[in-house]
């Protein structure tokens, strides 16, 4: 639904920008994150376990048997990693009688003992960071072995890396290159979550910033991810660092931006704070760690604003015991789990919570950041039996090239009327001044920007069908803004 707008310059900008998105990325993965109750067979003690996943570079590892924390080592079902982890090329025996566990990998053979930090490695004695251990996988009734990641992937030769947002260790052949500090794959893939491709890498001799790593701090302790909404890049580092990045010896800065460090929950923060939206590259290499930043449209290929309905205190239509607001953010999360999986797109959301973006900071976000795309999400609301899927446009509104608002409306409102099968509404041009009015989110953008209303929220039928189709609603919104191109 769209109220009828009247737009005006009201606050400063960066104010309503700052404060508005506060959003962390949401997880998207169906097991991980979840809790489950394990009982390790060798205190006889039980546990409610808090799931994470493995991962061979972007690719879900399959596991029936969830991986979980233990005293802060990540432990994997060693038959599951063997086992779909094809990639790897693991094998995994375990002999119960003797409590040995032999995994091998290209010529290496890790023979280790339940719960004992004793190993050998090709018949050579070796010590791991963490004991593998046999746990009882409650709701399942089954056994598993469990080993610690990062140590057995080291022993034979792979490389490990935490990703936080994901929950998942990443498990990668030696010859992956891996020099970003992101958990960025070079090649982007459609099932995994990548970060955009920048044209242009931090390196020696472009950057930014040059901060100088702790000795002994490993690649993969250091993620980074872009908080646009505080108009920054933040620097995530396993461990309490403090006193080295705040050292100013440490730090040879280029490009002006505000830097800053904080500690909390184990790990300390590098904030890097630029005047306005930036797009940033981070490489780390072994002394090292180099931040380039950019304006968004130097730094990226495409770039697409994707804007939920509504939020916070304006609920959008209500009906059937659903509000509108509830629903776009539903759609959007979806939308940018496939997002998450692209590398080609850089995306902005005006919000992922339940908050109120105003309609210029919508707008306003989009042009800062130079979007070639922008889309919003609405639900339609009118009487019970009102129905059917149509799209806005304005036809006056702003273009990406030859593309027009009415060009990318064509397009979502055919992905998104074949979706639904809702009957079909077609296009509507929002006209400011005349009835039933201009949409400020089309009226004011400077590039190609349509507004789908999926349905109508006041229709039984309809409401249904949205509240439990938001996976397919958002991907059809997806395939719209891809077949755009
Ligand atoms: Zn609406």
């Amino acid at each position: 639904m769209i109220k009828k707008q009247i737009i005006g310059y009201t606050l400063a900008l960066s104010l309503i920008l700052a404060s508005l998105f506060t959003a962390k990325p949401v997880f998207a993965d169906i097991s991980a994150g979840k809790y489950f109750n394990v009982k390790y067979t060798h205190t006889k003690k039980t546990y409610s376990k808090k799931a994470i996943a493995a991962r061979y570079q972007n690719t879900l590892i399959k596991s029936t048997m969830p991986g979980f924390v233990d005293s802060s080592y990540s432990m994997y079902s060693a038959y599951y990693l063997a086992k779909n982890g094809k990639k790897l090329g693991l094998t995994y025996k375990y002999n119960s009688s003797t409590k040995k566990i032999t995994m091998k990998r290209s010529g290496k053979t890790l023979v280790m003992t339940l719960n004992s930090k004793k190993a050998t490695l090709n018949g050579k004695s070796t010590t791991l960071s963490k004991a593998p251990i046999k746990v009882y996988f409650i709701s399942k009734k089954k056994n598993y072995i469990m080993i610690p990641g990062a140590t057995v992937a080291g022993k034979l030769g792979l490389k490990y890396s935490w990703n936080q947002r994901l929950l998942s260790g990443i498990f990668s052949l030696p010859s992956a290159s891996t020099t970003t500090a992101t958990t960025a794959s070079k090649t982007p893939t459609s099932s995994a979550v990548v970060a955009p491709k920048t044209k242009i890498t931090a390196s020696s001799s472009n950057y930014s910033i040059r901060i100088k790593k702790p000795s002994g701090l490993s690649n993969s302790s250091i993620t980074s991810e872009d908080d646009y909404n505080n108009k920054r890049l933040q620097l995530k580092i396993k461990g309490d660092y403090r006193t080295h990045f705040t050292s100013s010896s440490n730090r040879t800065i280029r490009n002006s931006l505000s830097y800053s460090v904080s500690y909390q929950g184990g790990y300390t923060y590098i904030n890097l704070k630029t005047s306005s939206i930036k797009g940033f590259s981070t490489t780390v290499n072994s002394t090292y760690i180099y931040v380039t930043y950019a304006a968004p449209t130097s730094m990226y290929q495409k770039i697409i604003v994707v804007d939920a309905g509504h939020g916070g205190t304006d609920s959008g239509a209500v009906g059937n015991g659903l509000y509108e607001k509830n629903l776009t953010l539903s759609i959007v999360k979806q939308i940018k789990y496939y997002f998450d999986r692209n590398a080609n797109y850089k995306v902005y959301y005006t919000r992922l919570t339940d908050t109120y973006p105003s309609l210029s900071a919508r707008y306003t976000l989009a042009n800062n950041v130079g979007a070639h795309r922008f889309l919003s999400v609405h639900i339609n609301s009118a009487t019970a039996s009102s129905k059917g899927t149509e799209t806005l446009y304005y036809s006056k509104g702003g273009k990406t090239g030859t593309l027009t608002g009415k060009g990318l409306a064509t397009i979502v409102q055919s992905k998104l009327q074949s979706t639904t099968k809702f009957t079909n509404r077609g296009l509507q041009d929002r006209i400011p001044g005349k009835n039933p009015g201009g949409v400020a989110v089309l009226t004011y953008t400077k590039m190609a920007a349509s507004l789908g209303e999926v349905g109508f929220i006041t229709n039984k039928t309809e409401a249904t069908y949205m509240k439990n189709n938001t996976a397919a609603i958002g991907k059809a919104f997806y395939n719209g803004i891809l077949s755009s191109y």
